[in-house]
């Protein structure tokens, strides 16, 4: 892409209104990398001046969730920076002033108009068959009658003046010409009754102030665009460049990817919220990979890459204006990719902590042996204590103890291959080396299969028949555990 002329400034604005989607993380990733790409500044805003949809944990969830995806950024709360305050209502002083220029240049109007009144003037705007909306009522007011009407502190609202007719044409880096008949375009409210800007009038203003070279934001922005538009040239601002990101549909294809956590019909949640993904244990480089790849490619077959490779990769020119698909599979699919790219002392790490919250008390050391014989059996962290559970728990999960019995063998078979294994067990070094060639010679002596032999061994000590490779389990277990779990299988049969 080519470089832009200016020095590329772009921000993630989040309302604090609610849990951390992962939408908004893929908005906030294409800013994200597009700073990181051109060397820029990713900057973080946190607009707050809808207070009746506010949430006070919800800002915590945004930053954690972006520290998980290692998505730092540069301006912002916590980091600081010289164009701050970066939380809108820390700024209101500033966009009263604003409001001020617009109501002394006439492109805005006070309207007095009750909450009442509004909605009658929409219904009969409606019956008459026109769009529903403000019938412009205030727009003609005499200046100074409506000046000397707020000074003797009537409550109303500023309303933006659009053209009335005409088009408004604006320009999308990813869609291109957009073009909006006045016609339908509203008196948007400004500055609500309180003193608190609106999104529309707060965001202009700061990505002013804030030297926003770039805005890329989601699609349901798209709308707003021609109020944005006309609000820069009002105030006689060049408008930053404009992306919207591709709509995300939900797994099926049909309609948006939901703002709820559902649950799949096996029961499995379906995570929408980034901190549910981190509590599941997908790591930050499959996430970060999966999202760049929603509405975005490098080549149309590069799927693996890693952050570094996303930051060169980059550009607005692979952005695809197409909604793109939600996939949980891909996704896990990316995951257990990346699982598996650990080394095992690294997936040792992130596991522990998993582990122990499934309520286990396992110590590094310990894990850093089962970690490797997990490692191709997991698609996500969390996923460990279930598949490793054997390891990790003290007492089996009750079992079945027909799954004792090996293939074209019966319950005397099962009992002559464990009491054999356990002597064994009781005397060989305990090492997978010495372990195998035991254990086969065992079958030997015993004439029967080596399968018919490690079945019912591979069972009485993980409690199940799909486990990892048994020497290596047996030796991460330990004798102790290995020789009690074989009596408690014999004593099943
Ligand atoms: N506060 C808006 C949001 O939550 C930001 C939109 C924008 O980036 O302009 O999506």
């Amino acid at each position: 892409m080519t470089t832009p002329a200016k020095q590329v400034r772009v921000r993630y604005a989040p309302s604090p209104t609610g849990d951390f989607h992962v939408g908004g993380a893929r908005t906030a990733l294409f800013n994200y990398l597009f700073a990181r790409h051109f060397n820029g500044k990713f900057i973080l805003r946190i607009e707050d001046t809808d207070q009746s949809r506010y949430k006070p944990e919800a800002v915590g969830w945004l930053l954690n969730g972006l520290q998980y995806l290692g998505m730092d950024w540069d301006e912002g709360p916590e980091a600081g920076g010289e164009f701050g305050p970066y939380v809108q209502t820390e700024r209101l002083e500033i966009y009263r002033r604003y409001r001020d220029q617009l109501l002394e240049q006439g492109r805005a109007y006070r309207c007095f108009c009750t909450p009442e009144r509004l909605e009658a003037a929409s219904k009969e705007q409606q019956r008459r068959g026109g769009n529903p909306g403000y019938d412009r009522l205030c727009r003609d007011l005499d200046t100074a009658e409506s000046a000397r009407r707020a000074a003797a502190g009537e409550r109303h609202t500023v309303r933006f003046k659009m053209p009335i007719d005409g088009e408004t044409v604006v320009y999308d880096a990813i869609r291109g010409e957009i073009r909006f008949p006045n016609s339908n375009l509203q008196d948007t409210v400004l500055m609500k009754s309180d003193g608190i800007p609106t999104y529309h009038l707060a965001n202009v203003v700061d990505d002013r102030l804030m030297e926003i070279s770039h805005v890329l934001r989601g699609d349901e922005w798209v709308s707003s665009l021609p109020l944005h538009a006309r609000l820069y040239e009002a105030f006689g601002w060049t408008p930053p460049v404009m992306a919207h990101l591709p709509l995300i549909l939900n797994p099926a294809g049909k309609g948006k990817m939901s703002k709820r956590e559902d649950r799949a019909p096996d029961g499995r949640v379906l995570p929408v919220f980034v901190r549910t993904f981190e509590e599941l244990g997908y790591l930050p480089e499959a996430m970060i990979n999966y999202l760049a790849l929603l509405g975005w490619s490098f080549d149309d077959k590069t799927e693996i890459m890693s952050r570094e490779e996303l930051i060169e990769r980059f550009s607005l020119e692979r952005v695809n204006a197409a909604p793109a698909v939600w996939n949980y599979d891909k996704l896990d699919h990316l995951n257990g990719y990346y699982i598996r790219q650990l080394s095992s002392d690294a997936l040792a790490e992130r596991l522990l902590p998993f582990v122990r919250r499934a309520g286990f008390a396992v110590e590094l050391e310990y894990m850093l042996k089962a970690a490797p014989l997990l490692q191709e059996r997991i698609t996500r962290l969390s996923d460990a204590a279930k598949a490793g559970g054997f390891f990790f728990a003290d007492e089996l999960p009750p079992y079945d103890s027909a799954e004792l019995i090996p293939q074209k063998g019966d319950a005397a078979m099962a009992r002559r291959v464990l009491e054999r294994a356990r002597q064994t067990l009781t005397s060989v070094d305990f090492s997978r080396e010495a372990l195998e060639p035991a254990l086969r010679g065992d079958a030997e002596a015993l004439g029967v299969k080596t399968g018919q032999m490690f079945q019912p061994v591979r069972v009485a000590v993980c409690g199940k028949k799909a486990a990892p490779p048994l020497f290596e389990t047996l030796e991460t277990l330990g004798r102790e555990t290995c020789l009690k779990r074989i009596d408690q299988a014999v004593a099943k049969l």
